[in-house]
């Protein structure tokens, strides 16, 4: 036994070779191309840079080269760069939780140029002569002085050239190029300043101008569909702050790749977040699309650990609830006042795409990194700064960018001018600069459930029925219904049992007065049917279904006073831009829109 156990090891303990040692630390930080392209874009972007160039071969897999504008390394330092653990950025254990530059751990020149061919040549603007460095696999190969542009430019070739079984995970070139391209967007979206050029050899993939303000910023870069389905938030807490953007909810994707989060200025991939965010688009989207945002949070270093991560991608919060309740705030205040809006909005410069954004590989792949302690443990004691200071993190919104006007103006539903009902259905509306049909089912479901949902004495006004009803079930309809007779009395629904397999329900809520109650619990049963289903939920589900069973159909007359009636309970609840089940309630149809159908624009 033990001889197979101990066939072909050394059962000596050895310290690893440098060479291996280092390749494997490597490893962690440098998983694939766009893994190298993160780290010098935010070396450049640290450096100060303005203007950055990156070209891709083979996707990336086979060069990558990044020019930028930036600091410049001095001559002396330009091989010190290349040791592990060398930065500029911090010197104590202290300052790494004070971190507000990308980098810090000094660990990214030397894993990439671990694991491939790096030249680089560097000169600072006082500087007469720059700097040329070629390190591989670890070695410097040359260093000397060159003649160069002010900034630096390095060049990576041999890509995983010593390690080919990593080279053999690689994806397709094109795969390889959309985690490039994807990385790029989601490190420059918060910097206006920096204007980038991403080209493949000739082809040019992405121009991404400067921009003033952090809404262009995000249009130029999540999709100029967004433009007009952009709503700010703001929300603080002691010590915290967030704000950005959030699509409204009339807008949507069908994966959760636009959702962008920054902490402390640092792009990061986090399940918390992205869950708070979910949690607030709850019945407000339908099943399987996901809302874009780009949200900030601004928190005092101390209170979040960025050194959770090989790359930095994930953080670990001290106050996890904290942070969900500061989102849930923020975008609940957002989402809720959701209205149609009037006029239409300044055109403005657009980045030029020249590959489908479908086709970007998902940052998911990025995040295949395993957790790693590292000098974590060595975190001081929390005591370092009381949380209550207001932060000071030397990058508030308004110095990245000019704060952007809002270009639409929300207007109240009373205040649209009704011009009539079309098919039964669709109400018609029009407001300056605009023309607004309301889905009158739709409206009236998201009315029903906001009025259900949160009436002032805690449950829905019950009226009995002057004829109780009496419902023979199913056995197993029967057991369901009498398991969740408080659930429905919460709901305003009073039913008990009446013989073997019967119920009788004795009263529904004041506002489903008049609908068909044989109906009305039929339904709510086939809503919670599902064992699954948490007690949450499904007080959420008896509330939707009896929102629509409570709603005017499609296909029904409507008069003039019940459209009036209608137009000001949408004004009186929140989340008026959706039915339950995320369906809208409302379509725009801005003058310029329809300029364009009449070709006139
Ligand atoms: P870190 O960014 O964590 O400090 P790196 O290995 O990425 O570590 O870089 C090491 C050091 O090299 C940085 O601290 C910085 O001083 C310098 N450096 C790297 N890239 C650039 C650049 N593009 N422009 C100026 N200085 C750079
Ligand atoms: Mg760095």
């Amino acid at each position: 036994m033990e001889k197979i156990v101990n066939r072909g090891l050394t059962q000596r303990i050895t310290v690893l070779p440098h060479e291996v040692a280092s390749k494997i630390a490597a490893g962690e930080v440098i998983e694939r191309p766009s893994s190298i392209v993160k780290e010098l874009l935010e070396n450049a972007i640290d450096a100060g840079a303005t203007d950055v160039a990156v070209d891709l071969r083979g996707g990336g897999k086979e060069a990558i080269r990044i020019a930028d504008n930036g600091s410049g390394i001095s001559p002396q330092e330009v091989a010190v760069a290349f040791e592990r653990h060398a930065t500029s950025k911090i010197l104590t254990v202290a300052d790494l939780y004070g971190v507000r530059s990308f980098g810090f751990r000094g660990e990214a020149l030397p894993s990439i140029a671990a694991v491939s061919r790096v030249e680089m040549a560097t000169r600072r603007r006082d500087d007469v002569e720059g700097t040329r460095i070629v390190v591989e696999n670890g070695a410097v190969l040359e260093n000397e002085a060159v003649g160069c542009p002010e900034g630096t430019t390095i060049a990576v070739s041999r890509i995983f050239g010593s390690l080919p079984v990593r080279r053999k995970f690689l994806r397709q070139d094109a795969t390889e190029q959309g985690h490039c391209l994807d990385i790029i967007v989601r490190v420059l979206l918060p910097h206006g300043r920096v204007r980038a050029r991403v080209t493949a050899g000739e082809r040019t993939l992405l121009e991404v101008p400067r921009t003033e303000t952090l809404r262009d910023r995000i249009v130029l870069l999540l999709g100029s569909d967004l433009r007009n389905h952009l709503i700010p938030v703001e929300a603080g807490a002691p010590g915290m702050r967030l704000w950005g953007f959030v699509s409204r909810p009339d807008f949507t994707r069908s994966s959760t790749r636009s959702l962008f989060f920054y902490v402390n200025g640092r792009y990061v991939r986090d399940a918390l977040l992205s869950q708070a965010v979910m949690n607030a688009y709850r019945n407000l989207l339908e099943a399987r699309k996901y809302p874009a945002c780009a949200v900030f949070l601004e928190m005092p270093p101390e209170t979040i650990d960025v050194n959770v991560h090989p790359a930095k991608l994930e953080v670990r919060f001290r106050r996890p609830q904290d942070v969900r309740e500061l989102i849930r705030q923020g975008l609940v205040e957002a989402l809720s006042g959701v209205r149609p809006a009037a006029g239409s909005p300044p055109a403005s410069g657009m980045a030029r795409w020249q590959v489908a954004p479908g086709r970007f590989g998902t940052a998911e792949a990025l995040l295949r990194y395993s957790l790693s302690a590292g000098i974590a443990a060595h975190r001081p004691s929390p005591s370092v700064r009381p949380l209550e200071d207001v932060p000071d993190f030397g990058t508030e919104p308004e110095e990245l960018f000019t704060q952007g006007a809002s270009p639409r103006r929300p207007i109240a539903f009373s205040s649209l001018e009704y011009l009539g009902q079309v098919e039964a259905t669709y109400l018609v509306f029009a407001a300056p600069g605009t023309m607004i049909l309301i889905d009158q089912h739709a409206a009236h479901e998201r009315i029903l459930y906001e009025s259900l949902r949160a009436p002032r004495g805690g449950r829905p006004e019950a009226q009995s029925l002057l004829i109780p009803e009496i419902m023979e079930l199913s056995p197993g309809d029967f057991q369901l219904l009498a398991a969740s007779r408080d659930l429905l009395l919460e709901a305003g629904v009073e039913v008990e049992p009446f013989g073997e397999n019967t119920a009788v329900v004795k009263s529904v809520p004041a506002l489903l007065a008049d609908t068909d109650v044989r109906a009305l619990v039929r339904e709510i049963l086939d809503g919670i049917s599902d064992s699954g289903i948490p007690q949450d939920e499904k007080r959420n589900r008896i509330l939707i279904r009896m929102a629509c069973r409570g709603a005017v159909k499609a296909r029904q007359v409507l008069a003039v006073d019940e459209v009036r009636r209608m137009c000001r309970d949408l004004d009186s609840i929140p989340f008026a831009s959706n039915c339950p089940h995320g369906r809208p309630v409302f379509v725009e149809f801005p003058a310029t829109t329809i300029e364009r159908m009449f070709k006139r624009a």
